[in-house]
């Protein structure tokens, strides 16, 4: 069975019968044996699994043909599954498991995906290391070169997905994005992943942090992955009164289609204070796309260095809202001791979450609290409509899509990430969050390695339900970067 197989070629083998759903299943199985010390899986059902893949064999037998037929995936442990337990990596979840099915998990079900399990994540998607996973953290599959001896972060919150993904634990994962989730991690692990705009994949049946930005999003191994994924996942749900109804194209009819004319924007802010390394990546990634006939616009977005605070406003204002069900009566883990219900409410929130997410909640109902409410929300807000309005009238109407880089660095270690601030911490996302503020999509695409060898990617922002465009040029990108063969010199574990 060759390794590091994308949907399109599992698909071609498992049509073909050259190996079974089964086979597959079982190989991915062994293999996160193997690698249980990446820590990418959190919960694995390998009865479920294998019974879901012989059912798939049994459909291909048929004759039947799905996008997804027999293709295991990994699933963030964020998305309810039915009958199988979903934590959000928080102990306060930790034996809940839902009676439910999340709508993007059911669409990827309905195509015939088969799941292998639940990956590790940072508790309830607040962070950009893994490391406030319950369950500890995960590790990423790659060492630099210089400090090979160093382990290495696999980004978050998503960092389960990416590393089962990059570790070829599975053929693709599932991921959320609500200020960079999906992207951060792909870009720290060689990986392709698009936060869709915010409203085309339906957030019914995901454990919630800030509502208004959360968006679910596929993390693969190449371009046409991601584009199989997200169509496969995407669609109006009515069970979600922010889901949008609007067709969705085969994304991979675009791939290979010409981008001569089209105008790609670099925006002279995402470029103040980037590091050499990145400046040159995005050099190279600029030069791809003017021979593949494309012409680079200058732009200026004065608004960017505001996504950041804004962002560390509305999502935990958000989420302090959201996560207040979480009461130790309902979902979850109760305290065992308690002598009033005042009591089992302190004692079992005060058990179940983790630090960062004390610390989300609280900033959240503080800046909620009557006192600062409009000096804090109601700013923030103020401040996500001129982010808004300044990609619409100094991007949008000029270019097509936006290049810049998806992180200010590559991979760092576990040991840097536990003595990092929490404001050093959420500098990771200060390329990412900008388009979560104003509802865009992103794609981060492999691009290059750092002299130290590890995966660097770029970033593509493009107009609200421009999917498609970013799918066509992120292809001219990897197929220039040659990320496939740059892989190779990478050190893995
Ligand atoms: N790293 C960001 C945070 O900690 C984004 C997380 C996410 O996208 N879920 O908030």
């Amino acid at each position: 069975m060759k390794n590091y197989l994308t949907i399109s070629e599992a698909k071609k083998c498992l049509m073909s019968r050259e190996f079974s759903a089964y086979e597959l299943m079982q190989h991915y199985l062994n293999r996160i044996k193997n690698y249980s010390k990446l820590n990418a899986y959190v919960t694995l059902d390998e009865e479920k699994a294998l019974a879901s893949a012989k059912h798939a064999d049994e459909r291909i037998a048929k004759g039947e043909s799905l996008p997804l037929l027999g293709v295991p995936l990994a699933v963030k442990d964020l998305f309810c599954t039915k009958g199988i337990r979903t934590t959000a990596c928080s102990k306060i979840l930790s034996e809940f498991v839902p009676e439910y099915e999340s709508t993007v998990t059911q669409n990827l079900l309905n195509n015939g995906a088969v799941f292998i399990g639940k990956t590790n994540m940072d508790e309830f998607a607040m962070g950009s290391s893994n490391i406030t996973s319950c369950f500890g953290p995960c590790f990423l599959p790659y060492r630099k070169k210089s400090k090979p001896d160093i382990e290495l972060v696999p980004g978050g919150s998503s960092g389960g997905s990416a590393t089962a993904v990059a570790s070829d634990l599975c053929v693709a994962a599932i991921g959320s994005d609500t200020g960079g989730s999906i992207r951060q991690p792909a870009a720290f692990s060689g990986l392709v992943g698009i936060k869709p705009t915010y409203g085309l994949c339906s957030r019914w049946g995901m454990v919630a942090f800030a509502s208004s930005l959360d968006q679910a999003g596929p993390l693969t191994k190449t371009v046409e992955d991601a584009a199989i994924m997200l169509k496969a996942m995407a669609g109006y749900d009515q069970k979600d009164s922010t889901s949008e109804k609007v067709a969705i194209p085969d994304y991979t009819a675009f791939l290979g289609q010409s981008v001569k004319g089209m105008k790609i924007g670099i925006a002279r802010e995402y470029l103040e204070g980037l590091n050499e390394e990145n400046l040159a990546l995005l050099e190279k990634a600029k030069s791809w796309l003017i021979d593949a006939g494309c012409e680079i616009v200058d732009i200026s977005l004065k608004t960017t260095s505001y996504a950041l605070p804004a962002y560390h406003i509305i999502a935990p204002a958000e989420a302090s809202s959201n996560l207040a069900r979480y009461d130790g009566v309902r979902y979850t883990k109760r305290a065992k001791n308690f002598s009033n219900i005042d009591e089992l409410y302190v004692n079992s929130r005060s058990e179940g979450f983790g630090e960062e997410v004390k610390r989300r909640i609280l900033t959240g109902t503080y800046v909620l609290s009557a006192g600062y409410y409009d000096a804090y929300y109601t700013r923030a807000l103020k401040i996500q409509k001129m982010i808004k309005d300044d990609f619409r009238n100094n991007a949008f109407s000029k270019v097509d899509l936006i290049l810049c880089p998806t992180t200010p660095n590559t991979a760092f270690g576990i040991e840097e990430s536990a003595n990092m601030s929490p404001v050093d911490m959420y500098l990771n996302d200060v390329y990412t969050v900008n388009a979560n503020i104003a509802g865009l999509p992103a794609i981060s695409v492999p691009a290059g390695l750092s002299k130290d060898g590890l995966p660097m990617g770029v970033q593509l922002i493009g107009n609200r339900f421009a999917e498609a465009e970013i799918f066509k040029v992120s292809h001219v990108i990897e197929k220039s970067a040659n990320f496939a063969e740059l892989r190779k010199e990478i050190i893995t574990i």
